[in-house]
């Protein structure tokens, strides 16, 4: 606690002691004021202004020390200044008062309380953040909730200062009301239990739900309204429909199934998806053909030797297709109509909150439902450059049926997709020239990662052109030309095939959520629950984003389909707490949690311990010795806030973390458990064993030699 917050923490709590070793609170009690009635009138005849002011002091003090007194001081305002003068002078008191106590709790608690709380109380924190407003209305309305503890446990929350005041002075508005006119007839209140009766406590029970009531009701008017224009059927063919067989829908079809729904999935293209088909399985089968090429050339220094190493793109891409082959079985209609899922191979269009249409061959038919979940994904973005019409440029979805490998391959975009592809290709022997606009590739990578493997990329003979920004495309004397812009000049790069790696977007028009109304921004725009502004019309997967990963579409799927299917009854908000996420490129770039620019982007106090895979035993036997381990923990505990990995098999080594931040489980931890000697998982140890070294106990540790000197001696 930093020297400030001490001295005020000191301060509140001197005076609050003081205030009891006075006895001083004695003068807020109901006989006292009784007694002093009549001198208390006449000194508010005499003086006015100065009674105001006294009585307003003692009011924001003995509020803000969170004295017992505030019911005494309340009435007192009724019985010296009558009604209307006592109810504005006690209420606006009351609510300085709160808001002193608030703010105190806020500066000196709230950072200690969420830095060591914090994630156990994010869900309360975001409850806060959405309804705060409303929860602090029902407080203030309810009497049982005593007064300073709403003021103290409030400044620890994120609630904004300023709702936090108007609240409060709304809310205590009713309350003071009624012990201010019980004031006005002092004389026949003997015990304060005479001022508000057990009727009058319930009726503020009620008055004090009633928010939370409102909320509820706006909800279903709210609802009313989504559907308002539509006829909603008697009955419905399925619980749930899902649109897209990607990674999303699939899951989400599968989850319907396995709890008995009756649920129909449509797909209008392939089976699987993006991931299956022009995604994860063939960029990662490329990579392996790829890393072979590259390791058979490079073996020479092993004592293996292969001259002049052939590769037939042909071959290639048909090895790239039988891996998809081999997986396909996974994600086929046999299997999901097996499972109990009713699959149409075809386009599917929403054509009201309740109905489906599905166009398969020419024929149309519609389909009822009681919910919809949309997975329809996305695809790559080709923004609009002067001249590409005139180029057959590649993308992810149409590289994959390369017949001849292209001599000089133009990549645009150094995301994980960009650089992917840009190793696979300059290792199976086209000459790569990668170009990203940022002045380095995977922005949202830690900057050292991405680093490491931007220097393993240009040793691999990639030309890396960051900091240049494509502009256009040409043609000169029949050649392919980009003009970038770099340090304010323009830069030609001839080529011969382009791949258009510049991010993804979402698939949000065509079918339907432009008549209906669904809030799009570029992707589909849901809530927590994953429901868009149509209640029973939920999205999951790469069309809501904003993490576009087939675990986090598939993890995505589990929430929509729930909710989907058991909303109002229960109901789940969707956890990214611990997203992890990996570049398969070599070495391979694995991450989890913070990264050292975003701890520092959130203002997020944190250690860094790295090891050096360059040290590990497995990795210099297998020859892949490069990369670190990077954990970011907090400030002098084993407590895990990130993770990132260069190296072999990163995406592997990963996995521990995952396990451990997700249930709270520590370096220390790590380090107390045995790995198999020689693996590359040993790394994940020896950082944790760094961190402890660091974190010694320095004082014991002297103590300890002491103790081993006396033994020898
Ligand atoms: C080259 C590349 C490599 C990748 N590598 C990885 C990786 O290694 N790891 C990883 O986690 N992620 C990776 N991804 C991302 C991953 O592929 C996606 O995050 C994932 O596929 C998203 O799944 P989805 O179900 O949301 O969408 P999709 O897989 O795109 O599925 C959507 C489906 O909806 C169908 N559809 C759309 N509209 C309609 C309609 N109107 N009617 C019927 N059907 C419709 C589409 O045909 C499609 O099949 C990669 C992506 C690419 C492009």
């Amino acid at each position: 606690m930093s020297f400030k917050k001490l001295l005020l923490l000191l301060l509140i709590v001197a005076l609050f002691i003081s205030a009891f070793v006075f006895d001083l609170t004695q003068y807020l009690s109901l006989d006292v004021l009784k007694e002093q009635q009549q001198q208390l009138n006449s000194l508010f005849a005499q003086n006015p202004f100065a009674t105001f002011a006294i009585y307003f002091a003692i009011y924001v003090i003995s509020t803000a020390l969170s004295l017992p007194g505030a019911t005494v001081l309340t009435l007192g305002a009724g019985a010296i200044f009558g009604f209307g003068w006592g109810l504005l002078l006690a209420s606006f008191a009351a609510s300085f008062g709160a808001f002193l106590s608030f703010l105190s709790a806020r500066f000196i608690l709230r950072d200690w309380v969420q830095a060591k709380f914090g994630e156990r109380l994010e869900a309360i924190n975001r409850g806060i953040e959405r309804d705060g407003a409303f929860y602090l209305l029902s407080l203030r309305l309810v009497p049982l909730f005593p007064f300073f503890v709403i003021n103290l446990v409030m400044g620890l929350t994120p609630i904004k200062a300023w709702t936090y005041y108007w609240v409060s002075q709304v809310g205590m508005l009713l309350g003071a009301a009624v012990y201010i006119n019980a004031g006005t007839q002092l004389a026949q209140i003997n015990s304060l239990g005479d001022v508000v009766s057990a009727d009058l406590i319930g009726a503020f029970v009620l008055l004090g739900i009633m928010p939370i009531v409102a909320k509820f009701i706006l909800s279903i008017v709210k609802r009313r309204k989504a559907f308002k224009g539509y006829h909603k059927p008697k009955s419905f063919d399925n619980n749930m429909v899902v649109i897209g067989a990607g990674s999303a829908g699939l899951v989400s079809a599968y989850i319907a199934a396995a709890v008995k729904a009756k649920v129909t999935l449509i797909e209008r293209d392939k089976m699987g998806g993006d991931c299956l088909n022009t995604g994860c399985v063939p960029s990662k089968a490329l990579l392996h053909v790829a890393n072979v090429a590259q390791q058979t050339r490079n073996s020479e220094h092993l004592g293996v030797k292969a001259d002049n190493v052939q590769v037939d793109v042909k071959q290639v891409m048909q090895q790239v297709q039988d891996v998809i082959g081999k997986i396909e079985p996974h994600d086929s209609v046999e299997r999901y109509e097996k499972l109990g899922v009713n699959v149409e191979l075809g386009n599917a269009r929403i054509v009201s909150p309740w109905e489906v249409e599905i166009t398969q061959n020419g024929e149309t038919k519609t389909i009822t439902t009681r919910a919809i979940v949309v997975a329809t994904g996305a695809r790559p973005l080709i923004p609009q450059f002067e001249g590409l019409d005139n180029v057959d440029y590649l993308t992810s979805d149409n590289v994959w049926s390369l017949q001849e490998l292209p001599k000089r391959l133009l990549v645009l975009g150094g995301g994980p997709i960009g650089c992917e592809l840009s190793q696979a290709f300059q290792r199976l022997g086209s000459q790569v020239t990668l170009v990203e606009m940022a002045d380095r590739i995977l922005s949202q990578e830690d900057q050292d990662s991405a680093e490491l493997l931007a220097q393993q990329l240009q040793r691999d003979g990639i030309d890396l052109k960051t900091g240049h920004k494509g502009k256009r495309f040409e043609q000169h004397d029949g050649e392919h030309v980009l003009v970038a812009e770099y340090n304010g000049k323009e830069q030609r790069i001839p080529f011969d095939r382009v791949l258009i790696a510049l991010g993804r977007q979402a698939n949000v028009s065509g079918f339907g959520l432009e008549a209906l109304g669904v809030e799009t921004d570029r992707t589909i725009n849901t809530n927590e629950l994953l429901q868009t502004n149509y209640p029973n019309i939920y999205a999951c997967g790469d069309v809501v984003g904003p993490y576009q990963f087939t675990h986090v579409a598939s993890h995505q799927a589990w929430y929509a389909a729930v909710n989907a299917l058991f909303d109002p009854f229960k109901t789940f908000r969707v956890d990214y707490s611990v997203i992890p996420w990996v570049t398969y490129t070599s070495p391979q770039v694995a991450n989890v949690g913070l990264t050292e620019q975003q701890a520092q982007q959130h203002n997020k106090q944190y250690e860094v311990t790295t090891y050096d895979i360059g040290e590990l035993d497995r990795a210099i036997a297998d020859d892949s010795a490069y990369g670190r381990v990077k954990v970011l923990t907090v400030p002098g505990k084993d407590k895990i806030l990130g993770v990132n990995i260069v190296g072999p098999y990163a995406g592997e080594l990963l996995a521990e973390y995952v396990l451990a931040m997700k249930h709270g489980i520590g370096l220390n931890k790590i380090l107390g458990t045995i790995h198999s000697y020689p693996t590359l998982a040993e790394a994940n140890k020896y950082v944790a064993g760094e961190w402890k070294r660091a974190h010694a106990p320095q004082r014991v540790l002297n103590w300890v030699e002491k103790f081993h000197r006396w033994r020898r001696s």
